[in-house]
């Protein structure tokens, strides 16, 4: 048996430790957090729709019309009108033939992977991926290949040197940790090229790029063919909770049959899908809500640029400061949280060893005082830099 306590301590001593925080009230960008009234820049509720009134009163009504629990799996009898309502809508609004519904994202890629391959196929992974991708791979027994981030040339050549067999290559659409893009249109031309399924897990795109919010690879022109597999979440820029599948009618009906993270639990409650059919009107009507995170987020940049501030390439609102050493990263969240500023620290293994930062991100709720809070905290911190 393994002694937890001493590898617990070990874990705090190389800074790598993680804790939760107690939130009292509302998500927002104004939060309470153990007690303490914080200006928050990091959560993904990009959009700030986690609170907003419509969503809160179609939850309402939901729960008026549903009860609050689902009953059972949508193949039982969970599967409510609500449910199906939203997956309608998810498809017309992506441009795909259908839309599945999943509890969480994390299950969607677990699902469609272990749905889709088998022992003898291959993952073909962006190294920047999120954990769900990696974790979805190792599920469905084909061997995962880890391409270099952002890299079609490196990718291509790995799959050249591929025997035959089913290959899938997925990638983040933004990438988490880091903010930037993925290079969507030629890593579908590879894809249509190889006869690879290619899987773009758009978790923090939708909502926030693309046509109405319609996400990454709407934003790069890509349709059904280009991309069969489609992943989106509803807890980041959707403001609720679950994530979905768009995809082909055939590829939709597999995942009914073969799907077992979606087969094997039960359905999300359908108040939920209420309250998210209520976000997905939001997402598509307020656009003011996209043009105030490109405003928010060119202030940043400004901003952060002026103050030579360690900023990673990125256009979305996920805006992360590199600080290298997780203990590092740490202290400067603490300073922050000391000016009432809520930044997490970003430690391995969640991103490379040595690639601690601090993820900030913005939301459309933000105003420019609230920005400028940040960067004159973020410059206070910098000029201090030593004492971290
Ligand atoms: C958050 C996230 C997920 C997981 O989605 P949940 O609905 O929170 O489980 C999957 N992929 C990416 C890229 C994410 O950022």
């Amino acid at each position: 048996m393994k002694n937890l306590v001493e590898q617990l301590a070990l874990r705090k001593q190389q800074d790598l430790y993680r804790q939760r925080g107690i939130v009292d009230g509302p998500q927002g960008v104004e939060i309470c957090i153990d007690g303490q009234d914080c200006l928050s820049f990091c959560s993904n509720d990009y959009l700030g729709l986690a609170n907003h009134p419509q969503v809160v009163a179609a939850f309402h009504q939901g729960l008026d019309k549903y009860g609050a629990g689902s009953g059972a799996a949508h193949l039982v009898s969970g599967h409510s009108r609500a449910h199906h309502q939203l997956e309608e809508e998810l498809a017309a609004f992506t441009g795909r033939p259908r839309a599945l519904l999943f509890s969480t994202g994390y299950m969607a890629n677990l699902g469609v992977m272990a749905a889709l391959l088998g022992h003898g196929d291959r993952v073909f992974g962006d190294r920047t991926n999120h954990a769900s991708l990696l974790d979805g791979a190792r599920l469905s027994t084909a061997r995962l290949i880890r391409y270099r981030h952002a890299d079609v040339a490196d990718l291509a050549a790995r799959m050249a040197a591929a025997p035959p067999g089913e290959n899938l290559v997925a990638t983040d659409g933004v990438f988490s940790m880091d903010g930037d893009i993925a290079p969507l249109q030629d890593l579908a031309r590879l894809c249509v090229q190889q006869r690879a399924w290619f899987m773009v897990d758009d978790a923090h795109g939708f909502g926030v790029l693309g046509r109405d919010g319609r996400g990454s690879v709407d934003a790069a022109g890509l349709g059904v063919e280009d991309v069969p597999i489609l992943v989106g979440t509803l807890g980041k820029a959707f403001g609720t909770f679950g994530a979905f599948v768009a995809g082909s009618e055939a590829l939709v009906e597999t995942l009914i049959q073969q799907a077992r993270s979606w087969i094997y639990t039960t359905a999300s409650p359908p108040a939920l899908a209420c309250a998210t059919r209520a976000a997905l009107q939001l997402v598509g009507s307020d656009g003011w809500r996209r043009e105030r995170l490109v405003a928010l987020i060119r202030r940043f940049r400004a901003g952060a640029r002026q103050l030579d501030l360690p900023l990673l390439e990125s256009d979305t609102p996920i805006q992360p400061l590199l600080v290298g050493d997780a203990g590092k990263a740490l202290r400067m969240s603490a300073a922050l949280r000391e000016q009432g500023i809520l930044v997490t620290a970003i430690r391995p293994p969640t991103v490379p060893e040595g690639t601690a930062r601090l993820r900030i991100t913005l939301s459309a709720t933000h105003t420019d005082e609230h920005v400028d809070r940040l960067l004159d905290a973020l410059g206070e911190m910098i000029s201090a830099v030593k004492q971290f």
